[in-house]
């Protein structure tokens, strides 16, 4: 059975979570690849409402194997939070199992991450401060620690006092901090290590047993192509890359094993942290959105922080379908659009120069880019409740072409609420 890719086409926060929740359900194994605390994926059954940012969204189905791959950057501390708020609230203990070549975040990572966008002040990336740059930094500079050596002592010791010579001098004399003690810290990592041995496993022969066995794989990536430090609008991307390609590596499974790609994309535009959005609406109109968006308003699943919004942005979304390869669409959020008369979207950029485009430009030629919108007719009433596609109301279905069109990817699903009933497929 091929493995399915379950990717972001935005800026993040599309709904992949519910979407991958309604997909586990058919599936053997749900896998992580990349990224780590700093993306909140919100589901919504029959246990609650549930922020997972470490775990694999497969973990409240008892059927399903939850996989943390290499690729990932493993915060032991909100894993352990989050298995153990699984258990207090009544979920059958999921099967988890990370990669032993996973590296783990260190206290010292968040501690960088943090110095470092206070140091940045007003020119800061809007980071979530959950250590993600400073542990990619550390992971190809060749000074990051793998799971599997917090049970080498003598090893650990040694590269992690090489790792914090560098890093003290710093603390000290650019950020004004006291040095970081290893003894202290290897206490830490020792905790660490024993709640950890139950769950580590070498996953790539897991997975490649599976796939070869042709079992159901499910993917799931975080945040969105428009955060891929390659593709995306770099340097306002995040450090891992988001895309399905990049799956294979993450997760430790073949190139070609992943030939179904479903992009979610939100109906409207939605993004946390700085970084260029065209499509951007303020004040009043904004507020409006964000407080009908998702199921409790569009604030961030890891920060709380108001998102900030915008009208669908099909310039945007062609590209991050194109680079995530989307071989389908997950349409999300088209019921919280209901209470618009008209609704505008963006087609096409007018870049500073002055030139119209629908190729989504290089992060250089994004400053002072405009969106050039035009509105379609909005269906003015609620949807949530609509279960088949041609029960749309008229409008709404012309919304959803327009859209299809405009990326040039087929719609397979169209989800109008938060909770796993509420799909529509086509
Ligand atoms: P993810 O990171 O891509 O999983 O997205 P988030 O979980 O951060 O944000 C998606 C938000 O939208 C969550 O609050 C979901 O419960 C909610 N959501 C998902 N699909 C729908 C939908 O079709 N309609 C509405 N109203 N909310 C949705």
């Amino acid at each position: 059975m091929p493995v399915t890719a379950i990717v972001g086409a935005n800026w993040g926060d599309e709904g992949k979570g519910k979407m991958t929740d309604v997909l586990a359900a058919h599936s053997s194994f749900v896998v992580r690849y990349q990224g780590g605390s700093n993306a909140g994926h919100t589901i919504i059954n029959e246990y609650g409402k549930f922020a997972l940012h470490m775990l694999p969204s497969g973990v409240f189905y008892p059927h399903v194997t939850n996989v943390i791959g290499p690729g990932t950057a493993l915060d032991a501390d909100v894993l352990l939070q989050e298995l153990q708020q699984l258990e207090d609230r009544g979920v059958p203990k999921p099967s988890v199992f990370i990669s032993d070549r996973t590296q783990l975040v260190m206290p010292y990572h968040r501690l960088f991450d943090q110095l470092e966008e206070e140091r940045l002040g007003s020119l800061s990336f809007g980071s979530t401060r959950r250590g993600i740059a400073p542990f990619y930094a550390d992971k190809y500079a060749k000074l990051g620690i793998q799971a599997a050596e917090l049970f080498e002592p003598a090893r650990l010791r040694s590269r992690l006092s090489q790792s914090l010579a560098a890093k003290n001098v710093l603390l000290e004399h650019l950020y004004g901090m006291p040095p970081i003690d290893l003894e202290a810290l290897l206490l830490e990592l020792n905790e660490y290590a024993a709640k950890l041995q139950p769950y580590l496993l070498n996953t790539t022969e897991l997975l490649h047993r599976a796939n070869q066995s042709g079992a159901s794989i499910l993917v799931e990536g975080q945040l969105g192509a428009l955060r891929d430090p390659d593709h995306g609008i770099y340097p306002y991307s995040t450090s891992s890359s988001t895309l399905a390609g990049f799956a294979s590596v993450g997760a430790g499974i073949p190139p070609g094993s992943i030939e179904r790609v479903i992009a979610v994309v939100k109906a409207y535009s939605s993004c946390v942290g700085a970084g260029p959005f065209i499509s951007e609406i303020t004040g009043e109109e904004a507020n409006a959105l964000r407080l009908r968006g998702g199921d409790a308003g569009e604030f961030g699943a890891t920060t709380g922080r108001p998102r900030r919004m915008g009208w669908f942005d099909a310039v945007a979304t062609r590209y991050g379908c194109m680079v995530q390869g989307a071989t389908e669409l997950a349409l999300t959020n088209l019921d919280v659009l209901g209470y618009l008369e008209a609704i505008p979207v963006c087609s096409a950029y007018r870049l500073a120069n002055g030139t119209i485009t629908q190729e989504f430009p290089v992060n250089a030629k994004l400053e002072g880019a405009e969106p050039v919108l035009s509105k379609l007719p909005g269906w003015s009433c609620d949807i949530s409740g609509v279960r088949e596609f041609d029960q749309l109301p008229p409008n709404a279905i012309s919304y959803v072409e327009w859209m299809e069109q405009a990326i040039g990817i087929r719609i397979g699903s169209i989800s109008v609420g938060p909770h796993r009933d509420q799909l529509i497929k086509r």
